[in-house]
């Protein structure tokens, strides 16, 4: 079986979040657990790429073709990652912005990528059996697969999934561009919605599969207030529609290998180099040292959807309780000012705004407890991380926090949650969390039940062959 996963980041080569996480672990395990499998993958060839991955480009083919009315060409290149190819289109005017998104003509950057990787297959005549294509930016490949391409002879074998990442960014755009731009004038029907052109809503609606990044999303994304206006569409597509959660790499997010943090543990060991950790920590961000005191931390983007508002209702209240509380992260300017100014006038709390993955894997190793209280959450990772660090989750049970961690008390439990989008259900269950901490047995048998908590990529690399198996039944 072929498998060409279409994307627009993936680890190590770019990325800049969860998206690019799942292509640089799904398809390797894919290749690794499939040895039949061809598996490869193609995005663009971003000017933000590392010397040490540039230098190992080999170039496959220079292809031209015409972009809408314009005259337009790539160049292809390859990298080998053990089994898995990843494939690079290079194209100077489109993918050197310094940047990977947020640029004006995005709609018009990722549609040359879309159809770039088509007429690559065409070129080459290197076809997949099957096209995994992920979030708005790489809808158009299957669009035009379905559309445009639906009678080349070629091309008409290729069974198509899609996978939705985040349903909050559609690829929105107006629509003049159909024509102008995509070349798909005759294809309105497809991409437009609501009055504007919606590439998210296209590719949900001709992908022969569609999946997202967990079962309990799949479920919520029926109803409005997490589809962010596509719940008649998703409606629409239930029969063709599956959640299949994400993995972690436990290569990367070690406590075992150590590597970023200061005493590596095993679960052999984890109270003890828990507390080596949290002592080295607290010396590190200047709180006061001290193993016995709870160490609850957040590391999050700081936006509206992560739940950041529940936190600002309470956290006076919390920090009145005897612990020491630090958050890692960046975004809107308004909870990094409240957080900078709540370190301000609490000496039990620190406000760490950057972005840095050495520091998050030290608080994943010396925290007692991983708050996540999200608003909406497709899949989540930053909880399953702390739990492979034996750190508990605190969460609010919606999308992929719902799936992955189970409450005190119930089977397989491995951390705490609460329901509703409340900031004293949040309080509430943190205080409970904070009296089961002084309970020793109960603690260290929790924080073991979640270190060896199983959220390998195997299970879902598994999910997805069934997927690409049953398409080729057809
Ligand atoms: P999302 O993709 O919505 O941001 P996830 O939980 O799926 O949320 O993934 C977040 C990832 O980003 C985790 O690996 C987390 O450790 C990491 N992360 C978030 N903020 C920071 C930060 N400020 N510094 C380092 N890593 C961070």
């Amino acid at each position: 079986m072929k498998i060409l996963y279409v994307t627009s980041e993936a680890n190590p080569y770019a990325a800049s979040g969860g998206l690019g996480d799942v292509l640089g672990a799904l398809p390797i395990t894919v290749a690794e657990d499939n040895p039949d499998a061809e598996v490869s993958v193609i995005m663009p060839l971003y000017d933000t790429m590392k010397e040490i991955y540039r230098k190992q480009l080999v170039k496959v083919k220079d292809i031209s073709f015409k972009y809408s009315w314009r005259d337009s060409g790539a160049s292809i290149f390859k990298i080998q990652n053990g089994k898995v190819t990843y494939y690079f289109v290079e194209n100077h005017r489109y993918f050197e912005r310094g940047k990977l998104y947020g640029e004006f003509d995005d709609a018009e950057r990722f549609a040359f990528f879309s159809l770039a990787v088509v007429e690559y297959m065409i070129q080459t005549g290197n076809v997949p059996d099957i096209l995994h294509a992920n979030d708005w930016q790489t809808a158009l490949t299957v669009v035009y697969l379905k559309t445009r391409f639906a009678s080349m002879k070629e091309l008409s074998g290729i069974r198509t999934v899609y996978t939705i990442h985040n349903i909050e960014y559609q690829g929105k755009f107006d629509s003049r561009i159909l024509g102008d731009i995509f070349a798909l004038d005759g294809y309105a029907g497809v991409l437009e919605y609501n009055g504007c052109i919606n590439l998210m809503k296209g590719a949900i609606t001709v992908s022969d599969f569609i999946t997202t990044v967990s079962p309990n999303y799949a479920f919520e994304l029926h109803h409005d207030f997490f589809a962010f206006g596509l719940a008649d569409v998703i409606h629409n597509s239930a029969a063709k529609l599956k959640g299949v959660i994400n993995g972690i790499d436990y290569n990367y997010f070690s406590p075992e290998k150590g590597g970023d943090i200061e005493y590596p543990y095993s679960k052999e060991n984890v109270s003890e180099g828990k507390r080596k950790n949290k002592l080295a920590f607290q010396k590190e961000v200047g709180l006061p040292e001290n193993a016995d005191i709870p160490l609850v931390v957040m590391i999050t983007r700081l936006a509206t959807q992560k739940g950041i508002d529940l936190v600002a209702a309470i956290i006076e209240e919390l920090l009145r309780e005897d612990i020491q509380f630090v958050i890692l992260g960046t975004g809107e300017t308004e909870y990094e000012n409240m957080f900078k100014a709540l370190e301000a006038s609490h000496p039990n709390l620190k406000a760490l705004i950057k972005f840095d993955r050495v520091i998050s894997k030290k608080m994943y190793a010396s925290a007692d407890i991983f708050v996540m209280p999200s608003k909406s959450e497709p899949c989540g990772l930053a909880q399953m991380i702390a739990c492979s660090y034996g750190t508990v989750p605190v969460v609010r049970a919606v999308g992929g926090l719902f799936d992955s961690i189970k409450p005190y008390g119930s089977e397989g439990e491995n951390g705490f949650t609460f329901d509703n989008y409340n900031a004293h259900e949040l309080l509430f269950t943190v205080k409970r969390a904070l009296d089961v901490y002084k309970d020793k047995d109960a603690w260290n048998s929790l924080v073991m039940k979640a270190k060896i908590s199983d959220f390998s990529w195997g299970i879902s690399a598994a999910k997805y062959m069934k997927i690409y198996n049953k398409l080729l039944e057809w």
